[in-house]
């Protein structure tokens, strides 16, 4: 019988699909320490594993049997694909499913920098919420303004629909057209200049780590904010700190940062500026079930040798 190793406690009734194989589970609410993820795997013929654990040359040596990994995220950065294509092992991840919930989150993030509602709200926790003033805790628009998505994926063009409900202009940078949407496709350097946002939504990859660095940030406008809901290397956090405490950029919503999860004493989070959530692109209870469910469908088929649903193009 196949063994499955889970690497995340999650609800019961979900899991039901792998009780045909000899599944065991990681029953914490915590990331696997690695040195245990290496232990327990090291048998399995099949992975359902986190964005937290790293599945890299190291693991795949080490677990000769692994024919499948699949991931509840879109995103497998964490993964080694080349090493994984290599050993004929088949990767699963959950893309489409999580795709409108991570864009709501972006556009919730846009809309809360952009109008300091969490400068507003700290005022008010404090207690120092004072007169109406005029001119007080004024930001930006989001109507009539120009967005850069950076990354016209799914989650790209799922932002860029919420967008023209609001009124904005829609431009975009990725590698290649992408067709049927209403948006002009700029070069990055011409995106950051002439965007009054910049919203983030890329893979990391070797080529998008550090993509938004100094010279980035500088070409932005003074009065532009960023979102990141990518993954936090794509933004080079002491270029963003340095932007952000000079007036470089006017603010900007992080989903995502690198390091993650961000220290407490981290220099980031002294930025009234600068709004940090701990990665809840996709945490909505129907999306988070459905990731779950994606990914256990994607791991029943690899290990059955059918079609999976949603396999990774760069698996094996
Ligand atoms: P996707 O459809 O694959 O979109 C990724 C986009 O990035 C593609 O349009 C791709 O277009 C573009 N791209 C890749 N390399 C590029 C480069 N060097 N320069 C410019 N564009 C480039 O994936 P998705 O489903 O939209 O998800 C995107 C990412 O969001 C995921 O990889 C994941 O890391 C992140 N994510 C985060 C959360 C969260 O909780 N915050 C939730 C879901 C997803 P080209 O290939 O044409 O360049």
């Amino acid at each position: 019988m196949s063994q499955v190793f889970v690497t995340r406690a999650l609800p019961a009734g979900l899991l039901e699909p792998l009780d045909r194989f000899n599944t065991s589970v990681w029953e914490r609410d915590e990331p696997i320490p690695k040195p245990e993820l290496l232990d327990r795997a090291a048998d399995a013929d099949g992975l359902l594993c986190m964005l937290t654990d790293s599945i890299d040359r190291d693991l795949l040596d080490r677990a000769p049997k692994l024919r499948v990994v699949s991931q509840m995220a879109v995103g497998v950065d964490n993964i080694d694909l080349d090493a994984c294509a290599e050993r004929g092992i088949s990767v699963g991840h959950t893309p489409d499913v999580l795709t409108e919930t991570t864009a709501d989150h972006a556009f919730g993030l846009l809309g809360a920098v952009v109008r300091r509602i969490p400068e507003g709200q700290s005022e008010v926790l404090r207690g120092e919420w004072g007169p109406w003033a005029p001119f007080h805790l004024t930001g930006g628009d989001l109507h009539g303004t120009t967005l850069g998505i950076v990354g016209m994926g799914r989650i790209g063009q799922a932002i860029a629909r919420r967008a023209s409900g609001f009124d904005m202009t829609v431009v975009y940078t990725s590698r290649s057209p992408v067709p049927g949407v209403d948006a002009r496709r700029l070069s990055l350097m011409e995106l950051l200049e002439v965007s009054d946002h910049v919203v983030v939504s890329v893979a990391l990859t070797e080529e998008t780590r550090g993509l938004i660095g100094s010279a980035e940030l500088a070409a932005m406008k003074t009065s532009a904010y960023l979102v990141n809901v990518a993954r936090g290397p794509v933004v080079d956090t002491s270029a963003l700190v340095r932007a952000l405490s000079e007036g470089e950029i006017a603010g900007a919503g992080l989903d995502v940062t690198d390091p993650e999860p961000l220290p407490a004493d981290h220099p980031l989070l002294d930025l009234p500026n600068c709004l940090v959530v701990p990665h809840l692109g996709s945490a909505s209870v129907a999306t988070r079930n459905a990731m779950a469910r994606l990914a256990v469908s994607n791991l029943v088929a690899g290990l059955d040798g059918s079609p999976m649903p949603a396999r990774h193009p760069d698996g094996g």
